[in-house]
């Protein structure tokens, strides 16, 4: 019989891929759009899925559109990958933010609770809850420690899931996945920054790229390889946690140098130091384990971040060419 999967957050970056990935696998697929006033489905039609793709009005934030669109789908398989994710913005609305990212959330899982126990679900958490982090190498069993409204929101929505797990049989997984990128990743995140000027420095319009804190160092994977880790977890006989990781950190000062480099130009020239876009309180280092999920699910990351940004500066040469002509 034909698998049915929810996703809400379906036009992200890793909604898309996920959409992508779960067709190729045969089955129906069901995301959850909430309604903006300009058209947000760009990365479904970039990937060639936007037709495929059953939309279905509803918001995080509206526990009875998430109600409504359990019972109009009858769904074996929630992907939780809605959210407002971008750390910086969080800040600036704290409360949409534990809104949307925190009690969106638990919105899913009461209605699931409710109308539709039986699917099993993903939480989309984040490395972000490691935050300060507590011990070199981040695993499943190490501390959180969040830094942001953000990583706080999705701390509460991790343990909400795990605590919807044991009081109520729901059939869980929090995914703790570390960056992951691609040349669908959003504007505002450091990689896809980086990768676009360099396009329009290439290509001459654009000469300057104002950036933060280069020093921080971030384990860096590709969106397409993190995807198929989602559904690996909702396939195992116990829901559990996991951590999805490369197990390699790089500063965003060498990832600049990885970008640059790659069209023959000279990052040095380019990148000036912005204070703007410091942070009130940074995540300096970010590392993950991923010896579990190698072990139980045998998933490893197959991209490696010279691939990612090389992939990601081409994406973005190609789009960058298209406009200015
Ligand atoms: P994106 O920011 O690209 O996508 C977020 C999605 O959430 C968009 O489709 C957005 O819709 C939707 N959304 C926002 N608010 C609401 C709401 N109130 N109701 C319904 N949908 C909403 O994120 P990614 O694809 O990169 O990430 C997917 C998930 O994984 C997110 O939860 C993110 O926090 C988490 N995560 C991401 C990591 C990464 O490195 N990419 C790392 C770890 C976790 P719209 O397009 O209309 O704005
Ligand atoms: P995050 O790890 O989810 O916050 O992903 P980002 O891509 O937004 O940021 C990764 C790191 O890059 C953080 O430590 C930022 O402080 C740092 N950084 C430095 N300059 C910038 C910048 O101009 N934009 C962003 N988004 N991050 C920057």
């Amino acid at each position: 019989m034909t698998k049915k999967a929810l996703i809400t957050g379906v036009t992200g970056q890793d909604g898309a891929y996920l959409s992508e990935f779960l067709l190729n696998k045969g089955y129906e697929v069901y995301g959850l759009l909430a309604r903006r006033s300009t058209p947000t489905s760009w990365r479904l039609e970039y990937l060639d899925v936007l037709d495929k793709v059953k939309l279905i009005d509803g918001d995080l934030t509206d526990i009875a559109s998430i109600t409504r669109a359990l019972l109009d789908t009858q769904p074996d398989e929630v992907y939780n990958l809605g959210a407002q994710s971008f750390v910086a913005t969080s800040w600036a609305q704290p409360l949409l933010t534990a809104d949307a990212t925190g009690l969106g959330a638990l919105n899913i899982l009461e209605a699931l609770r409710q109308v539709r126990p039986e699917a099993r679900f993903y939480q989309a958490s984040t490395s972000e809850m490691f935050g300060k982090i507590q011990e070199p190498m981040q695993s499943e069993s190490t501390p959180f420690y969040p830094r942001s409204p953000y990583g706080v929101s999705k701390l509460f929505a991790h343990w909400m899931t795990v605590n919807y797990r044991e009081s109520f049989n729901i059939y869980g997984c929090s995914g703790i996945l570390f960056n992951h990128e691609s040349p669908l990743r959003g504007i505002e995140f450091v990689t896809r920054k980086v990768t676009d000027a360099v396009a329009r420095t290439k290509l001459g319009v654009q000469d300057k790229l104002a950036l933060g804190n280069i020093d921080a160092k971030r384990d860096w994977g590709f969106s397409g390889d993190y995807v198929e880790a989602m559904w690996m977890m909702l396939q195992q006989d116990e829901p559990d946690d996991y951590v999805i990781a490369t197990g390699r950190t790089t500063t965003v000062r060498d990832m600049c140098v990885i970008a640059f480099d790659y069209v023959g130009l000279d990052y040095e020239k380019f990148v000036v130091i912005d204070p703007r876009f410091y942070r009130p309180a940074e995540v300096d280092i970010l590392l993950g384990n991923p010896a579990k999920a190698k072990a139980k699910l045998g998933w490893e990351a197959k991209t490696s971040l010279e691939e990612l940004i090389h992939m990601m500066v081409d994406a973005d040469l190609e789009r960058v060419k298209r406009e200015i002509r």
